[in-house]
This record gives C-alpha cells, sequence and structure tokens, in this order.
C-alpha cells in the first residue's frame, strides 16, 4: 500500500466476532478470563490484554497505526510526547549513561533533559549538532544516545538525520528523532537511519487538538522496553484518547498536504511583508512540502503583544498542528524554560512569533496577518 492509502487503512485488529466498520473503544481498566488457566495463558504469551496499563487494543492500534506510517517494526502509544521521549529513551538509557541532544530542543524535552534525568542520573549534553566536530569530541565512553528533532521548534532548521547517523554507527550510539514538526509525511526518520522515532501526538498525528498523547517507534528489541517503561511508568494513553487520536491520524496525508501549502503560500507572502524582519520556513525539507510552521522576525518597532490582538480568526494557542492556523509566543511558552543566553544564541527573541498553519483558505490566513500588520503600523503612525 501506499503511504496515502495506508493511512485510512491501517490495521486495526479485530477481537469479536462482529466486525465494526469502526474500532470499538475498549473502555475497560482490564480483561476477563474464564478461569485461571485461560489467565495464565497471558503469561505465557499467548493472549494480548490483562490490564490496560500494560497494554490495550485501542493504545496498540494507535502504536501500530504510527509505526507502520514511519516503517518501524513496533510502535508504543503512550499518554503525551512527553512520556513516548522518556520511555523511549529510557529503552536506552540508565543511571550512569551519556546522552548528546540538539541545543535546539522543545522546551519541555530540554527540562526534561536538563533537569528530570540528571535526577536520575542520567548526563546530557546540549551540543550544536551543526558542528560535526562538536559531536565527535563529546561522545564519551557512556554516551549511548544521539538525540534531534527532524524539523527543529521553532527556527525550523532541517536536521541531516542521514548525517548523524553516520556518525552514530561509527560510536556505536543509538540515534533518537523527534518527528512532530514534520511528521511521517514528510519525513520518516528510520530510513535514514534513526533506530528511535518520537512524536507528540497531540500535535498532527492527533491533529484536532483535542486530546494528548505520543508515540514511540522502532525495532521490536527497543519497543518491548520501551512498552515495558511505559507500562511501569503507568504513562499508558486512555483508551478513548488512542481512539481519537487514532481518528484523527486517518487524515494525517489530507491535513498535511493542505497545511503545508498553505504554509508555504503565507511564508511567501510574509517575506515581502512591511513589518516582518527574518521568516523561517525550510526550504527542502521534503519531496511534498516544507511543514506548516512558519516562525516570523517582526520588526523591534512593532509592539508584538498588539500584533497579536489583531489577528481576527488567528487565536494565541501555546500548541501547534490544530486545523485552525494560531499563533504563538516561543519565548513566554514553548522555551519558557531555556536560558536567556541560549535562547539568544539559538535566535530565538522577544519579537520571535510561531505560526501554526491550519486548513483554511490560504487567502484568508494570508490577509489575517496582512490585515494585522497594517493595523500595527497604523497605530503607531497615529
Ligand atoms: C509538544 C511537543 C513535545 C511534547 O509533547 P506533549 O504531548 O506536550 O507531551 C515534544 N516535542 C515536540 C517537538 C513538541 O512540539
Amino acid at each position: 500500500m501506499r503511504f496515502d492509502t495506508m493511512n485510512v487503512h491501517f490495521p486495526t485488529k479485530e477481537q469479536a466476532n462482529e466486525v465494526s466498520k469502526t474500532k470499538p473503544i475498549y473502555q475497560t481498566s482490564a480483561f476477563t478470563f474464564k478461569d485461571f488457566t485461560e489467565m495464565e495463558e497471558y503469561y505465557q504469551g499467548n493472549k494480548n490484554y490483562l490490564y490496560t496499563r500494560m497494554g490495550n487494543p485501542n493504545n496498540d492500534d494507535l502504536g501500530k497505526g504510527v509505526a507502520d506510517l514511519e516503517g518501524a517494526e513496533m510502535g508504543v502509544a503512550t499518554s503525551s510526547g512527553l512520556s513516548a521521549i522518556l520511555a523511549g529513551v529510557l529503552a536506552v538509557a540508565k543511571t550512569g549513561d551519556h546522552i548528546i541532544a540538539t541545543e535546539d530542543l522543545y522546551g519541555g524535552t530540554y527540562s526534561l533533559f536538563k533537569q528530570d534525568l540528571a535526577d536520575f542520573g542520567i548526563e546530557v549534553s546540549f551540543i550544536d549538532l551543526t558542528d560535526r566536530e562538536a559531536i565527535e569530541a563529546s561522545v564519551k565512553d557512556n554516551t549511548v544516545l544521539l538525540y534531534s528533532e527532524s524539523i527543529t521548534n521553532p527556527l525550523l532548521r532541517v536536521e541531516d538525520i542521514e548525517g548523524l547517523s553516520q556518525i552514530a554507527l561509527t560510536n556505536d550510539i543509538k540515534l533518537m528523532i523527534d518527528n512532530t514538526f514534520a511528521t511521517p509525511y514528510l519525513l520518516r526518520p528510520h530510513e535514514l537511519g534513526a533506530d528511535i522515532v518520537v512524536h507528540s501526538v497531540t500535535k498532527y498525528i492527533g491533529g484536532h487538538s483535542d486530546v494528548t498523547a505520543g508515540a514511540v517507534t522502532g525495532s521490536r528489541e527497543l519497543m518491548v522496553k520501551a512498552k515495558a517503561k511505559m507500562a511501569m511508568l503507568g504513562s499508558n494513553v486512555g483508551p478513548f484518547d488512542a481512539w481519537l487520536a487514532s481518528r484523527g491520524l486517518k487524515t494525517l496525508s489530507l491535513r498535511m498536504e493542505r497545511q503545508c501549502n498553505n504554509a508555504q503560500k503565507l511564508a511567501r507572502s510574509l517575506e515581502t511583508a512591511d513589518g516582518v524582519k527574518h521568516v523561517y520556513y525550510p526550504k527542502a525539507a521534503s519531496t511534498k512540502g516544507n511543514g506548516a510552521i512558519v516562525t516570523i522576525e517582526l520588526d523591534d518597532a512593532i509592539d508584538v503583544f498588539d500584533f497579536s490582538s489583531k489577528l481576527g480568526f488567528v487565536k494565541v494557542v501555546p500548541t501547534l498542528a490544530g486545523l485552525e492556523t494560531s499563533i504563538s509566543y516561543p519565548i513566554a511558552t514553548s522555551h519558557r524554560s531555556i536560558p536567556d543566553e541560549l535562547r539568544q544564541k539559538l535566535g530565538v527573541t522577544a519579537q520571535t512569533i510561531r505560526i501554526s498553519v491550519g486548513i483554511e483558505d490560504a487567502d484568508d490566513i494570508t490577509e489575517a496577518f496582512e490585515k494585522a500588520l497594517q493595523a500595527v503600523r497604523f497605530e503607531q503612525q497615529a
């Protein structure tokens, strides 16, 4: 099956004789057995489900749906992107180990790595991953993982995953990629050498801003470990949330196609707009498009708070990937926990606004931004 077909027809395991067109929701905390003998079958590996924290058909469908699109052997669905990252990391790293991560990380991941992994006794070095020598120089005997994002947040640098995978291979370390911004519609990191791929399903996989979930994919060997961590951390996704996310996933191709086209048009119009100092938008991220996030830096003279109030249907939302176009303010939200110094080095300033482009008519989106730019300029002149 080709990508778009697989996207809609990802397999859902039928449990009953009746074949419902949509997957039933297994809104249950546990599964029942005829007798102790039958329950023992679970422990022998002959039955799939015992207790929802350890596995549930809806959770498995979501994991499998993402894994299929990523071209991975197995996927594990979790309660959030961060818990998927933690399950993936702990499948590889333990106390005493060392991780090398990109310095332009999503803020939540940065905090998880900087504070919580440190508390677990896992050390993380934050490195400029465009500097190959810096990566090589930071590899230690106990380095087990190299971590980055396929398209970084918020300045949208497209990671050289193949280059990183060569470094990982020569140094015998695993490569893990957060593919939230690109989605498998645009980029499939496993094909470029990544061992583990992780998603905030909350974003494009779910796609409708109505669920918090995550997914991690990779080889069966690694994912069995990640699933065990998920079960022990209690970071399973609830059956209904998994069901909602699986339903959202089915329109990933359609949504991404429209959202990437809209983003391309918006980026083009903003490049020549008065009041916009810089437009960050990837040039050749993939053959299918360059993503649906556009980041802009406004001229210093523009009051960004004022600008944020003049965008009409474009609302302020501290997240991304919904059907509706929205803006966020990285220094106040996703990058609040990143130290000032590092933020400045990365180029995330008080004038930086991240736009998550939705599925509306492209002309309405570009007009909303044109009008807001005109309105703030007008006010400042008056
Ligand atoms: C949102 C996000 C996360 C965290 O996901 P949650 O679902 O909020 O836990 C991780 N990585 C990236 C790139 C994100 O955008």
